[in-house]
């Protein structure tokens, strides 16, 4: 698997005119080795001609982490009085055209660009997003597991397993992000809990406000589980529970939002441009008089990395491929009052839009 992804890369570089890959610290990384890079001060960077073999330049002190794939790429650790940035620099060689990771710390851009005068950078995702946006079948199959596990955690949440009235919301999340491991993640991305007006911001940072009864408590959570290839691919969902019965007001408000929901898991097919996704959500919002109040996207990719391409945003004329996967999360926000998301992970397939997460889409009641 590795090694067939080494080979669409190189044949991705060879398209744009790409002589040289250049991969840190973030998700581009790992998706291709395995390997995540430490985001600290010592240069981690892989160096992927587009002809000839693979280096991995790594802290020695780090090397010990990584998994050698001698058949992908050698290792070249580097000791404290070594100069990394040197080191990258006669890999590089004459490279004309140079790819660069888009989360690669400046700082070692600019040395870069300062050792390489003849080398024109250009950013990775250029030549990496169109082929980690279209996800392998091993690839869904993690983010299906992952899916499935943050959907036990929102049912027990509408189960009313997990008490909200007397809590604080970051107690709430703590929890949450308990059983977030518990479910098998690796790694916990977030857990935003907001009670009542709070859920009116919509990433709210969970606090010291206690829950009361008679509240709406949204929350949207998930993390990095690891799948095939030893590589964490992400989970994401909101849910809002009500504490007690629903007001009028809200329940219509919501059944609005769960509608738009639909609506955009439903238009989220083969062909269909990313900004006519979020059309069909929005128009469903707008027409309940929640239009103005929908504040953001309807959606953003998601697979190694928590948000990356394809975005469902006004915008984005790119129609979608079989094998993107995606967030379909409207939402409405009535500053001082409340609000509320509704979440999904969706795979475009040939068959039509998949949703991942299937735990109930209802505001549901729970009593404590
Ligand atoms: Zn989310
Ligand atoms: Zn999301």
């Amino acid at each position: 698997m590795a090694a067939q992804r080494f080979d669409r890369v190189r044949a991705a570089m060879a398209d744009r005119g790409v002589d040289v890959l250049l991969l840190s610290v973030g998700a581009d990384l790992p998706w291709l080795t395995g390997y995540e890079a430490m985001p600290l001060e010592r240069l981690t960077m892989l160096v992927l001609p587009v002809d000839g073999d693979a280096t991995l330049v790594v802290p020695a002190l780090e090397a010990p982490r990584v998994r050698e794939r001698p058949a992908l790429f050698a290792l070249r650790p580097w000791g404290e009085t070594e100069d990394p940035v040197a080191i990258v620099a006669d890999l590089v060689g004459r490279a004309r055209a140079a790819a660069i990771g888009n989360r690669t710390w400046s700082q070692f851009l600019l040395a870069l660009q300062g050792s390489l005068p003849g080398t024109a950078f250009r950013p990775a995702s250029e030549v990496l997003g169109p082929l980690r946006a279209v996800k392998e079948p091993d690839e869904i199959a993690a983010l299906r597991g992952a899916a499935a596990a943050v959907d036990r955690i929102a049912a027990a949440l509408q189960a009313g397993e997990i008490p909200l009235v007397g809590r604080t919301e970051a107690d709430i999340s703590a929890e949450l992000s308990r059983r977030i491991l518990a479910e098998g993640h690796h790694r916990v991305n977030f857990a935003i809990v907001a009670a009542g007006e709070n859920a009116a911001s919509a990433h709210h940072e969970p606090g010291d406000r206690v829950v009361q009864p008679g509240e709406i408590v949204l929350c949207d959570f998930g993390g990095a589980m690891v799948g095939a290839d030893g590589v964490g691919y992400c989970s994401d969902i909101t849910r809002c529970v009500h504490v007690g019965e629903v007001p009028a007001e809200l329940a219509e408000q919501y059944a609005a939002l769960r509608a738009a929901q639909a609506a955009g898991v439903a238009a989220a097919t083969v062909g269909t441009p990313g900004e006519a996704v979020d059309a069909a959500a929005r128009r469903v919002l707008a027409d309940a008089g929640l239009g103005e109040a929908f504040v953001h996207r309807t959606g953003h990719g998601i697979g190694v990395e928590e948000h990356e391409d394809p975005y469902l945003v006004a915008g984005n004329a790119a129609p979608l491929v079989a094998g993107n996967a995606f967030s379909i999360e409207p939402g409405f926000y009535l500053p001082g009052r409340w609000g509320a998301r509704l979440e999904d992970i969706v795979v475009a397939t040939p068959d039509g839009p998949d949703a991942l997460n299937r735990v109930d889409h209802d505001l549901v009641a729970v009593d404590r």
